[in-house]
């Protein structure tokens, strides 16, 4: 059974048995889970004060602070919608989200303010806006990452200090949510389109929260690294929600920089964090990461995109942890399988990937064909749907999009994959990935995993690129670890050892840096 009926109740229940412990370490500061029901329940005041009803959106345009989390948790109390906006939106993409979500409020970064949100606003206009400083309720600066903001508030904005100050006191009217009212709208990331407003449910928000807990086996009180973006579902979920769930402290470093993160861990100590596997090579690579201080995260997942086998491998022979997969999408509140916290994901014998765990509790996964979204036979390979408490409602004013993607109550999730016998899920690849080289079907990540095998590999990328004799050709990008080297010839001539003669990139090209999303995932799209 699910534990808790809504989102709120998640939060309620910390403060009703944590108060005095920390919901947060930002840099030098801790906040306590009794500060953050405090100053949530100011904001909270403030925004209806500001004319936020019931039902309506209110927009946060942040970094991984610990207004995030007291802007969520304020919005809930106000009994309206969260709404997350990717903080690296610029002013074509966050007006789509503004005209989309039409909030009441919006929350932002004054730098965000000055530099995009400013001038977007004159042709979207929100009726409440609030800015706050990258660097409330820590006296520590971090010169790596704030060096070049300035803090001078803009003069048409409320001040969120002020905004707290005013309503310090008070609290909001009592607000109950059914499990069916959406808690949030969260974007998707926008790798294979315009972005689309899933709306998740309270209910599927409490349920991946305990998916979470139950699943990666994560104790009370257990700590918490924010490295994937909080307004990511990863981030919502994967980090607060489930830090709230356990009544845990929840370590954000503002945006992810290895060195930071790093620092961070040491300090702070953490458990527990999911990523993606980009972020979590980075930290792999970096000069100041030891198995002394990468040793406190006990538990390590992957998320959001297709991992290597031999970054798994690596991770471990390094830092003695083994990094575990687990599969979801926005669509679906973040997992839907997991790898559960005790076992080792085994790996396809006959196309190398890694799987992406089990179904986890109440969740129903089938494999159907692409055309006929019929059932394939068990074994074989077709797009993977979900049934489930985690599937979204559907895409906030989209009722054609949200009749595609979902039918009768089954997700259509654009991804291809395989469920053998014994229950796990592999990914093949995604649908629109698929490169068709002379008729034959490449699967961009099966040959990523090859590329990753080889010594000098740090992060690899596969594309189709027009070929006149083949239709397509397989392109490889990649970039090197530091203090080695490979020619393109060398790296061609490592996969067609290893693969099919149509498989191998015919092309490779080197990158100081693959093109990655704000979530880490590398941008397939740009390199094509
Ligand atoms: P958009 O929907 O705009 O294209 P997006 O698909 O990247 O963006 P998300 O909801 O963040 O939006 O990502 C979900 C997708 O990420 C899945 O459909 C799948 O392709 C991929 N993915 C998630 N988890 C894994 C995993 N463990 N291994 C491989 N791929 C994964």
């Amino acid at each position: 059974t699910i534990e808790h009926p809504h989102a709120l109740s998640l939060f309620r229940a910390a403060v009703a048995r944590a108060a005095d412990k920390p919901a947060i370490h930002y840099f030098d500061a801790t906040l306590s889970y009794a500060e953050v029901d405090a100053l949530s329940d100011a904001l909270a005041c403030a925004l209806i004060e500001g004319g936020v009803r019931r039902g309506d959106r209110v927009a946060m345009y942040l970094q991984n602070v610990p207004q995030f989390v007291i802007g969520l948790v304020a919005s809930w109390k106000a009994g309206a919608i969260a709404v997350s906006i990717n903080p690296m939106n610029r002013e074509r993409e966050l007006g789509l989200l503004l005209a989309d979500s039409q909030p009441a409020a919006i929350l932002a970064h004054e730098s965000a303010y000055r530099d995009v949100l400013g001038k977007v606003l004159q042709e979207h206009p929100v009726p409440t806006v609030i800015t706050t400083s990258e660097l409330e309720f820590q006296t520590r600066g971090d010169a790596r990452l704030f060096a070049s903001s300035a803090h001078d508030r803009p003069v048409t904005t409320i001040d969120f200090m002020e905004c707290i100050d005013r309503h310090r006191g008070e609290k909001p009217p009592a607000v109950e949510y059914d499990g069916n009212d959406v808690a949030m709208l969260v974007y998707t990331s926008g790798t294979t389109g315009l972005p689309k407003g899933a709306m998740n449910s309270h209910r599927s928000v409490a349920f991946t929260a305990q998916v979470y807990r139950d699943w990666m086996g994560l104790p009370e009180g257990a700590g918490v690294l924010g490295i994937a973006p909080l307004f990511h579902i990863t981030g919502l979920i994967g980090h607060i929600a489930l830090s709230l769930l356990i009544a845990g402290p929840l370590t954000l470093a503002y945006r992810f920089e290895p060195g930071v993160v790093l620092d961070a861990i040491a300090e702070h100590r953490p458990v527990f964090t999911i990523g993606a596997i980009t972020a979590l090579i980075a930290l792999m690579n970096h000069p100041a990461a030891t198995p002394q201080i990468l040793g406190s995260l006990k538990t390590i997942y992957s998320g959001g995109a297709p991992i290597a086998p031999a970054v798994v491998e690596q991770f471990e022979s390094k830092f003695g942890i083994y990094i575990r997969n687990a599969y979801g999408l926005t669509e679906t509140t973040s997992p839907s399988t997991v790898t559960p916290k005790d076992l080792r994901g085994p790996v396809d014998p006959d196309f190398g990937a890694l799987s992406v765990g089990v179904p986890t509790f109440n969740t129903e996964i089938r494999i159907v064909d692409v055309e006929t979204a019929q059932p394939v036979k068990s074994g074989e390979s077709g797009e993977i749907v979900i049934r489930g408490p985690q599937v979204v409602g559907g895409y906030w004013n989209k009722p054609k999009e949200t009749a595609e993607a979902i039918r009768d109550g089954w997700l259509h999730t654009g991804d291809i994959g395989v469920l053998d016998a014994a229950g796990w899920l592999y990914l093949v690849d995604r649908k629109k990935d698929m490169i068709n080289a002379s008729g034959y079907k490449v699967w961009p990540r099966e040959v990523e995993d090859v590329l990753y095998t080889h010594p000098a590999v740090r992060e690899a990328a596969v594309v189709g690129i027009p070929d006149e004799y083949r239709g397509e050709s397989v392109k490889a990008v990649v970039s090197l670890k530091p203090g080695t080297s490979a020619t393109a010839e060398e790296i061609t001539e490592f996969c067609k050892a290893r693969m099919a003669a149509y498989k191998y990139p015919r092309v490779v090209q080197f990158l100081p840096e693959l093109p990655k999303t704000v979530t880490g995932k590398i941008l397939r799209r740009e390199l094509r």
